[in-house]
């Protein structure tokens, strides 16, 4: 079973957190409902309404993971579709199949940042057997 897609997975409304949750920490799920807002072009005052959290810390999420688009990834954004030839994998976000993990991991993150930061935190090729200077 190939997992949900975002949209799928928030078709039906955001996660709801209960009133003894109201100050907790976001949960994945919810980064993942920001990522998919924010891509919907929702402004982060009606994000944080649907989540029943604190539009400050929408905000906050959106600044963290624009200095670290690692933060991305922890959210599972992509998964295995094959291995036959090469290793393919499905973006969950807009289900386009990706050969290799680095090249889809860019993928993803590029859904969220913009190229730049893309390439800063996840650079194209890794260079080898070349020294550093300085
Ligand atoms: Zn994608």
């Amino acid at each position: 079973m190939p997992k949900p897609s975002l949209s799928q997975t928030f078709k039906d409304g955001p996660p709801s957190r209960n009133d003894k949750q109201m100050h907790n920490w976001l949960t994945a799920q919810e980064r993942r409902f920001i990522l998919w807002g924010l891509m919907e072009r929702w402004p982060a005052t009606r994000i944080g309404a649907a989540l029943r959290v604190n539009e400050a810390t929408v905000r906050r999420f959106r600044r963290r993971y624009w200095e670290d688009p690692g933060l991305i990834l922890e959210l599972g954004l992509y998964e295995m579709a094959g291995r036959a030839v090469s290793e393919e994998y499905r973006c969950l976000v807009c289900e386009e199949k990706v050969i290799s993990t680095r090249e889809v991991q860019r993928h993803v993150v590029s859904h969220f940042v913009v190229d730049e930061l893309v390439n800063q935190h996840l650079p194209r090729r890794r260079k080898r057997g070349i020294k550093r200077s300085g």
